[in-house]
């Protein structure tokens, strides 16, 4: 419930709490006491560049990584990632493996498909993406696996962890799940996530990288398009989204100060609710696999077509 009382149930851009919201009102007014507003102040100024070195810092340990990674807050939503991975990770004559589980999983292995081979680890697109395929087979040689953990058209999610083999590194499109669960995110080599389903206001994007991963391709990229371009500088290329990085920083204490273990508990319950309330009633239906149903993203149609209109 967002503080004037309405109940919004989009997947993003998102309800964010309330003292998030507050928090980030004040600073429109007077950031830091600096006597600006947040949406003034220089992003080199020592007030913003300190954020953006908090922010980094606390996105990394509240996902457990270790020194191999860094976080990073780019530009251009969920969807530029679907570019830059392959871009940064995928030679022309290499293959990369992907779950082909929604809209999302979809989008991201066809823009793949400029840079390099793709192979379709597993689909479940005979069943209108209603369900995660048990079995999936990652290409031989594959210089990288993606997966969607959650796929929030269609609400599915996936049971982490993978268990890949090994040597493949994983990349994870956790847009819609990010900190509403554990996650062991180690397991990873690039994790990424829009920041409008579960971290803030639209207008960035999380990125953790494991710098291994990278510079191992041949081609020439662009410099807002180089992963190490944007780690080189911490994160301050070119000017960032300062609004939205700043309610994200917000967001990361806010679930610090919570715990995930309290949030997940909180959707495990929420979400319960909802889908037995769907099953119970002749009115809604739910079309997902029962065991694949997304904690996030709870699906559901009415039973008639022009009530559902
Ligand atoms: C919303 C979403 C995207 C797209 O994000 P944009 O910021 O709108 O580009 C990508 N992946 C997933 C899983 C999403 O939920």
């Amino acid at each position: 419930v967002c503080p004037m009382g309405k109940i919004n149930f989009y997947a993003g851009p998102a309800i964010l709490p309330a003292t998030v919201i507050e928090q980030a009102q004040a600073a429109v007014k007077n950031f830091e006491g600096t006597g600006l507003s947040i949406l003034e102040v220089s992003h080199r100024g020592k007030e913003f560049v300190k954020v953006m070195d908090n922010a980094r810092a606390l996105a990394k340990e509240l996902m457990g990584l270790n020194d191999n990674y860094e976080v990073i807050f780019l530009h251009g939503g969920g969807l530029s990632q679907f570019h830059m991975v392959p871009m940064n990770l995928l030679n022309e004559n290499e293959t990369a493996s992907y779950f082909d589980t929604g809209t999302w999983a979809h989008g991201a292995l066809t823009e793949a498909k400029l840079f390099g081979n793709v192979h379709i680890a597993c689909s479940s697109k005979d069943k209108n993406y209603t369900y995660i395929p048990r079995q999936y087979n990652v290409a031989p040689g594959s210089k990288y696996l993606h997966i969607t953990s959650n796929n929030t058209i269609y609400g599915t999610q996936l049971q982490l962890p993978l268990n890949p083999p090994a040597g493949v590194p994983v990349v994870c499109d956790m847009s819609s799940d990010i900190f509403s669960r554990k996650v062991d995110y180690n397991p990873f080599d690039l994790v990424y996530a829009a920041a409008q389903k579960n971290l803030g206001p639209s207008g960035t994007t999380l990125v953790a990288v494991n710098k291994n991963i990278l510079g191992h391709v041949n081609r020439r990229i662009p410099r807002m398009l180089d992963y190490r371009q944007h780690i080189e500088k911490e994160s301050l290329l070119n000017t960032p989204s300062v609004f939205p990085i700043y309610v994200a920083y917000l967001t990361l204490q806010w679930v610090k100060s919570e715990g995930v273990d309290n949030i997940e508990a909180r959707n495990l319950r929420k979400a319960k609710k909802l889908y037995d309330t769907i099953d119970a009633s002749d009115l809604f239906n739910c079309p997902i696999a029962k065991e694949d149903r997304s904690v996030m993203n709870v699906c559901f149609t009415v039973a008639s077509k022009e009530l559902e209109e």
